[in-house]
């Protein structure tokens, strides 16, 4: 009898959404178990909805015939007017409309990016952690992902020693993620100089995932790497998910900014593949002039009283009230990644201590392993949920490692 496997493109590509842990989890809930979520970066389920006037001009698009129909690959002109206006002032330089493409959120842009680039071999700089999706498609497109080390006693800022060490005559670029997803590090100037120098001196492509730049805490401003960088090609992604918490529209865009004249075949590339996908979802394209025009220059949510300011107080708190786990308190985005005393519990596989607790006290959280760090001793926390479930949580955690040993 014919079966079907995976292709073999696939072998090798680790990124497992499911997994044995939500995979319990879900057998869990069909039980009717009660399981707190702390595992997902989806606002939309924590209470969180898009502001006002990114709704009314989904209405406006509705009425809109030209929503209908497929528009250019690259996206509508306004909302590539809006996007490139806005990473103006960010700093970039040298952005074109016809170099700025949108997709079916960030995650359409990151494949595009990686296919468009590397063949079989190339290798690519990225953070280990990381989000995990870079790993894999950098690994489907055929390329080879090369981790470099974010140092969790430097406040998770990637480790420039290492980095360099690790750029061969193969490597086309470097991944960095600011504000970080899962550490919530946001990188300060000196050290994005610091890498450009690099990217510099060994020709490198930057590819910057700045999703979260909206979400930054404490008066702290995002600085745009692709601004440090007028000299080279820089990709620089963001989107709509985080910011504006419309995860399910599908909103994100990838910008190329500084030097191109070396990545005109790469270039053509992109043209290729994103003409392939015909287009993104053009309904949620008529989203961004809005959503980039008409935001506040703080979201209030980021400030004391605001829900992910005092979320984000709550669950640093709360880990540090328990004996065997720390935490660099994160400066962006809505996660953290506590480091937990491996030793001391016994702990050798971290997939199986989340597993552990999943099990004994209904919590779901995802295990270090799923953003590549190589050892078994830290976990992530979204920190979306309301202060409540964050104490419960926490509270929860702490009953558990009283008697945990592996
Ligand atoms: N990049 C990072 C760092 C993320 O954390 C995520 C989603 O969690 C994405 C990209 C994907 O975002 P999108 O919803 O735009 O596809």
């Amino acid at each position: 009898m014919r079966t079907f496997a995976k292709s073999d493109k696939l072998h090798g590509v680790c990124y497992d959404v499911r997994g044995p842990v939500l995979d319990e989890a879900n057998e869990m809930k069909k039980q009717g178990i009660e399981i707190l979520q702390l595992n997902i970066g989806n606002p939309a389920p924590f209470g969180f909805t898009a502001p006002q006037w990114i709704l009314d001009a989904v209405r406006e698009a509705l009425d809109n015939p030209m929503s209908q129909g497929y528009s250019e690959s690259c996206g509508i002109l306004p909302a590539r007017e809006a996007i490139k206006e806005y990473h103006e002032e960010k700093g970039l330089v040298n952005v074109n409309l016809d170099h700025i493409y949108i997709g079916n959120g960030v995650s359409e842009m990151i494949s595009i990016a990686m296919q468009g680039l590397l063949n079989n071999g190339d290798e690519i700089l990225i953070p280990s952690p990381d989000y995990p999706l870079w790993t894999a498609a950098a690994k489907l497109a055929g390329g080879n992902p090369v981790h470099y080390l974010c140092d969790e006693q430097s406040g998770w800022y990637p480790d420039i020693a290492d980095m360099e060490k690790k750029i061969t005559d193969k490597t086309k670029g470097i991944v960095i993620i600011n504000p970080n997803n899962p550490t919530g590090a946001l990188y300060p100037k000196e050290l994005l100089e610091q890498i450009v120098e690099l990217a510099r001196r060994y020709e490198l492509i930057i590819f910057a995932d700045e999703i979260y730049d909206r979400l930054v805490f404490d008066g702290k401003k995002h600085i745009s790497i692709a601004s440090l960088a007028p000299d080279l090609f820089v990709v620089t992604f963001n989107g709509l998910s985080k910011s504006d918490r419309i995860a399910g529209f599908r909103s994100g865009w990838m910008v190329l900014s500084g030097d191109l004249s070396k990545g005109k075949g790469y270039i053509e590339g992109i043209n290729m593949l994103s003409s392939m996908r015909l287009c993104a979802n053009v309904l949620a394209q008529h989203v961004v002039v809005p959503a980039l025009k008409k935001r506040p220059d703080v979201d209030p949510l980021l400030l004391p009283g605001g829900r992910l300011y005092e979320q984000r107080k709550c669950i640093c708190e709360a880990i540090d009230r328990i004996d065997g786990i720390s935490v660099v308190r994160p400066e962006g985005a809505f996660y953290c990644f506590p480091k937990v005393d491996a030793k001391r519990f016994g702990i050798v596989d971290d997939e199986a201590f989340i597993l552990d607790f999943l099990r004994k006290e209904h919590v779901l959280l995802v295990c270090g392993r799923g953003f590549n760090w190589p050892e078994p001793d830290h976990f992530r926390i979204v920190y979306l949920p309301e202060t409540t479930v964050l104490t419960e949580s926490m509270e929860k955690m702490n009953q558990f490692l009283e008697k945990y040993y592996r």
